[in-house]
């Protein structure tokens, strides 16, 4: 008898159908599997079989026939074994073939038929939707996360005996498909608060104005200094995510198997990958393509610390991504495209010993400071927004009880002046100040006569690029709209000028 089932393959991140079907006939006993399988889809024929036989029913000594289509897609992970297990009931009419038609199954089974959890499931039930069907059975762990779609039933089997019960009385397994989870965009309580950080006043108001446009931030600054504190803290003075983002970011982490407990990602992403991090797990790779950190990043702020110790290549896969906010990898197989809409934030010494330029404790000669400060590419510098000095605190500073802004009240004036960039930008392709392309600066951050002269000015004697030119005028558009304000004036301009001298003293010294 023959018998099918649908199911999913998830490649990167998508989704694509699969059709797993059965077919027992008379001739030797044997079990064959076919339809470009990775070697531990093939693997599936003796899990199904083992745990089959453990829930006392044996395979039936014919000819066992499984076929996964479309030949062309291939078929990786273990997330075939449930559909398999199906396909097969129903081949051997223990599952009337009329139950498995508009369901979608995917899951890992072990051999004592315990169901495991796979990747992908968010994505997988959103191909369910699209493709018609009204319920899926997925691992019980993952029944949260696929429960975000609700115009699909997401039920969740713990074991290959109610993967039985469902599909042999469907009425039941729909009854206890998982609750679609309420989305509040509610207070996140994050463990570290700005209050925290003594000083650094002018370290702090870079990272608000940065969370305000979502521009980029360099850090500068000795060992000790609290970059690593500050950029922990960004995440905190950023709008919570809206259900959109939220399902953006899940499809990501799911893809990877990186979701925790409550299916749905609620905080924004803090990524702070070590600098020994190569190209691939940056940009996303691997021999089953995953997407990297740049997209694990997505929405949320990408923390590169000890900036010049990472390789020129890793630094290098990051120009595409920050221009377009996607990330392109081109394979064999075909082409990927992963979101990659990160702030990056990174930090560095000024110098390999940390102290330049304090001369009484810095040993660095001036052409190792001058190569390791040539690490970070001029490219990779303009497209910095700011760049800040981070000093170490004084001890007054340091100990002194003061009463420093919490990250709830940065947050309120960055939420407002995330307010007037939706405003503004609403019939626009991009949300924030930072992605302006340079064609729509004029449009949109207009400079009075004043301005325009400070700029000019600025322009000459800063020997800027054009690009860094447009990245000081988005800056000022960014101060202005934290101050509520419609225009951008002379000292907006002058305060953005201001996050342009910490390059200017390091890499461009008189
Ligand atoms: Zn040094």
């Amino acid at each position: 008898m023959f018998s099918s089932v649908m199911s999913a393959a998830v490649l990167g991140m998508e989704a694509y159908p699969v059709q797993v079907e059965a077919d027992i006939s008379d001739g030797l006993p044997m079990f064959c599997m076919v339809g470009d399988l990775a070697p531990e889809v093939r693997e599936a024929a003796d899990r199904v079989r083992t745990a089959l036989r453990n829930i006392r029913i044996p395979l039936p000594p014919r000819r066992v026939t499984v076929n996964l289509s479309p030949a062309h897609i291939r078929k990786i992970g273990t997330r075939f074994d449930l559909p398999i297990a199906a396909s097969l009931l129903t081949a051997m009419g223990i599952i009337p073939p009329e139950h498995t038609g508009g369901i979608l199954i995917a899951g890992e089974v072990g051999l004592n038929g315990k169901v495991r959890p796979v990747n992908g499931i968010l994505q997988t039930v959103m191909l369910a939707r699209d493709q018609g069907c009204t319920w899926c059975l997925v691992p019980e762990e993952n029944a949260r996360e696929g429960a975000a779609v609700p115009e699909v039933a997401v039920t969740g089997v713990g074991t290959l005996k109610e993967l039985l019960e469902y599909l042999t009385y469907p009425e039941k397994g729909r009854k206890r498909a998982q609750s679609v989870p309420d989305w509040k965009e509610g207070e996140k309580i994050y463990p570290v608060d700005f209050r925290e950080i003594n000083g650094q006043e002018g370290a702090k108001r870079a990272a608000q104005i940065a969370a305000a446009g979502m521009h980029n931030l360099l850090m500068i600054g000795s060992p000790g200094a609290g970059k690593t504190m500050i950029a922990r803290r960004m995440p905190t003075i950023l709008p919570g995510l809206t259900m959109q983002e939220s399902l953006e970011i899940t499809r990501v982490y799911s893809a990877c198997g990186l979701l925790e407990e409550e299916g749905l990602v609620k905080n924004r992403p803090f990524r702070a990958p070590h600098h020994t991090i190569s190209a691939n797990a940056l940009a996303g790779g691997g021999r089953y393509i995953q997407p990297g950190e740049v997209s694990l990043a997505t929405r949320g702020i990408l923390f590169l610390d000890e900036l010049p110790e990472f390789s020129r290549r890793a630094l290098e896969t990051l120009r595409q991504p920050m221009e377009e906010g996607v990330i392109q990898i081109s394979r064999t197989d075909g082409k990927y495209v992963f979101p990659a809409h990160f702030q990056l934030v990174a930090a560095m010494n000024p110098c390999k010993c940390g102290y330049y330029p304090d001369r009484s404790r810095c040993r660095c000669l001036p052409g190792e400071i001058h190569r390791y400060l040539g690490r970070v590419s001029r490219p990779l510098l303009d497209r910095m927004d700011l760049c800040t000095e981070v000093s170490r605190v004084d001890y007054q500073n340091l100990v002194l009880e003061r009463k420093n802004e919490d990250s709830r009240s940065m947050r309120t004036k960055v939420e407002s002046a995330w307010k007037m960039q939706q405003a503004r930008y609403q019939n626009c392709p991009w949300q924030f100040n930072s992605q302006l392309n340079a064609a729509s600066v004029g449009e949109f951050c207009p400079l009075g006569n004043r301005e325009s002269r400070v700029m000019e000015i600025a322009f000459e004697k800063l020997e800027l690029s054009v690009r860094a030119y447009h990245r000081i005028i988005k800056t000022a558009r960014t101060i202005a709209d934290l101050e509520g304000e419609e225009r951008i004036r002379e000292e907006h301009l002058l305060e953005a000028l201001g996050f342009r001298g910490a390059d200017q003293k390091f890499w461009n010294p008189e």
